[in-house]
């Protein structure tokens, strides 16, 4: 293989075009006039800040691995805080410091809380002495957890934990496809509270597990570009992959100076699962069906800034919290930069940064309003979240639109059925968000495994 081309320059892409660095002249053709997709980092009234994706897990090192490899070493940050509350009932509640995706390793940490009643903190305690069913198949994860920690825990705890991960409602999500440690369990018919406590104990610390970049985590993809020797083509739209007679691959694109052919050995997709589907279509139309299957949610980022001297209390604590989709809110998650990351506080002290995110899923026509609107409903649940605020001195809005993809029931298998339809077309792969698992760790990994496979002549 002498050349390969990858269309889009998200962090699945580039990480595809930092594998095959070794092996073949690279390509990438990216539509947006910068590379990063989702990474991406601006200045809110002078401080570099995310409006897209800012932490990298330590549960699955790919991506801080390859942040150290392309020179970002120095600038990964831990967060300086990271309590969390749950919005609800009216009042921030402080999540147990213990759990995983809201589920308390030890229920009794939740009385006093109010995050729920007494029932609902009975119901949880008593999972532990539940009688074990394997569970064949998949099936919601709302429908799996409710019979085992019961609903208002899902409701209460579980489904703010996951929206903010952008993974959707509970009673759609696939539990093999968006939580497969859990799917083991529910398996084998084993404790959901006693694997959180396993997950514990192996887990690094909640202050040590993920990473900001300081300057921001969009430094991540152009670093990966430049440290890859890839031509990148910004502003460069593909609109047709072709089968040549020879077994090659032909390239269509759109550029600012008009139509650009392009003939390679091997082609990766790394996009959204729409745009992957339409490139697809003519090659493989069982994947492109599969693909055209996955649901994309959309959410709009608000990052505030306020002058601390105007703001009449004490800054609000803990890294920011989340909001349960039963409350009925705009917000979904908010986060405290200036609390969470100090590089963000250093960088302006005399102001408190930070970030909500709007429209929980299903509900983006919320969205659908101009950006003074989103604003407002921002600030305007933020004071009754956290009391005054005074007003913001700097204000922006990021708009991710069909951004999130989401693993409902059968995900799994759609990926299988896309995954023996592309092995009929050696040279032509797909990695991204859309597959695996949308966090970066998981498209950087994405991202590499598509490249490996067009180097060994294997399509997935
Ligand atoms: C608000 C928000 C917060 C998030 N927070 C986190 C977080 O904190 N931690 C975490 O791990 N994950 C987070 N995520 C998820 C993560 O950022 C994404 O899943 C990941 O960045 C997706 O990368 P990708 O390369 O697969 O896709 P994208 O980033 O969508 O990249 C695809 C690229 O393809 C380009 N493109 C599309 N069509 C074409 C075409 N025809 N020709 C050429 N180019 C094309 C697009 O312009 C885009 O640049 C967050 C996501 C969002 C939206």
């Amino acid at each position: 293989m002498r050349s390969a081309i990858v269309i889009g320059g998200g962090i699945s892409g580039l990480a595809a075009a930092w594998e095959l660095r070794k092996h073949a002249d690279v390509t990438v053709l990216e539509s947006a006039p910068r590379v990063g997709g989702q990474l991406r980092s601006v200045y809110v009234a002078g401080v570099p800040v995310d409006v897209g994706a800012e932490v990298l897990t330590a549960e699955q090192p790919e991506a801080l691995a390859l942040a150290r490899d392309v020179g970002l070493a120095d600038a990964l940050r831990e967060p300086a805080d990271a309590a969390l509350c749950i919005w609800s009932d009216g009042a921030l509640r402080p999540l147990p410091a213990r759990q995983v995706r809201g589920i308390p390793a030890e229920p009794a940490a939740l009385t006093g809380t109010g995050l729920l009643s007494d029932d609902g903190i009975n119901r949880l305690s008593q999972e532990e002495a539940l009688p074990a069913h394997g569970l064949e198949g998949d099936v919601p994860v709302a429908e799996y957890l409710a019979g085992r920690i019961g609903r208002e825990a899902v409701d209460r705890l579980v489904d703010p934990l996951l929206g903010a991960r952008g993974g959707g409602l509970a009673d759609r999500l696939s539990l093999r496809a968006a939580l497969p440690r859990l799917a083991a369990v529910a398996r084998r018919g084993g404790s959901v509270v006693r694997e959180v406590r396993a997950t514990l104990s192996t887990a690094p610390s909640p202050a040590t597990a993920a990473y900001g970049v300081d300057g921001g985590l969009g430094r991540l993809p152009q670093a990966v570009a430049t440290a890859s020797g890839a031509r990148v083509l910004t502003e460069t739209r593909a609109h047709e992959v072709r089968r040549t007679p020879a077994g090659r691959w032909r390239v269509l694109a759109t550029t600012g100076d008009g139509p650009l052919v392009m003939e390679t050995d091997a082609v990766i997709c790394a996009l959204p699962a729409g745009p992957a589907a339409a490139l697809l279509r003519p090659h493989a139309p069982v994947a492109e069906a599969g693909l055209a299957g996955v649901r994309h949610a959309g959410t709009a980022v608000v990052t505030l800034a306020f002058a601390r001297a105007t703001m009449p209390r004490r800054p609000p604590e803990g890294n920011g919290y989340v909001v349960p989709p039963i409350e009925r809110r705009a917000t979904r998650e908010v986060t405290f930069l200036s609390n969470k990351w100090r590089h963000v506080d250093d960088a302006e002290p005399g102001l408190f940064l930070l970030r909500a995110s709007l429209g929980h899923i299903g509900e983006e026509h919320r969205l659908a309003v101009p950006d003074r609107h989103l604003i407002r409903s921002a600030v305007v649940e933020l004071r009754l979240a956290v009391g005054a605020l005074g007003e913001p001195v700097a204000a922006r809005v990021t708009r991710w639109e069909n951004a999130l993809p989401q693993f409902d029931v059968g995900h799994g298998e759609r990926i299988d059925t896309i995954r023996a339809a592309l092995k009929a077309l050696p040279g032509l792969d797909v990695c991204g968000a859309a597959y695996a698992g949308m966090d970066v760790a998981s498209c950087v990994a994405s991202g590499r495994a598509a490249a490996l496979r067009v180097v060994a002549g294997a399509a997935y």
